[in-house]
């Protein structure tokens, strides 16, 4: 048994559980009742996270491998945000991007 994954994220636990599983490595979640207690998260240490298992010690490097993959994924997906299309001010009519809240030029809120 050894450690692959921890986060204080259920959902992502179980991300990874998957992800290794589909890949042929036999994993398990420990930890996975921590958070179903109302707000307990928040009193929640980092050595009682949600944590993924595999029973395969020499497949470690590999599940290490695809955890990494299965992050930078996540983060990239994250970074979306900047390559979104830019919206055009209501007020002045100019073009911001997607990033920004208000106009550059006016002030003017972003119009959802
Ligand atoms: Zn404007």
């Amino acid at each position: 048994m050894i450690l692959v994954f921890s986060s204080p994220d259920l959902d992502s636990a179980y991300v990874v559980r998957d992800l290794l599983g589909g890949n042929g490595i036999a994993a398990q979640v420990f930890n996975e009742n921590v958070n179903r207690l109302p707000g307990a998260l928040f009193n929640v240490t980092p050595d009682a996270w949600p944590a993924v298992y595999i029973s395969d010690d020499s497949r470690a490097i590999e599940a290490k491998a695809l955890i990494a993959e299965f992050e930078e994924r996540a983060s990239a997906t994250e970074s979306d945000a900047s390559t979104k299309p830019p919206w055009t001010c209501s007020r002045c009519g100019e073009e911001n991007a997607a990033t920004f809240e208000i106009c550059w030029k006016c002030g003017e809120p972003r119009e959802d």
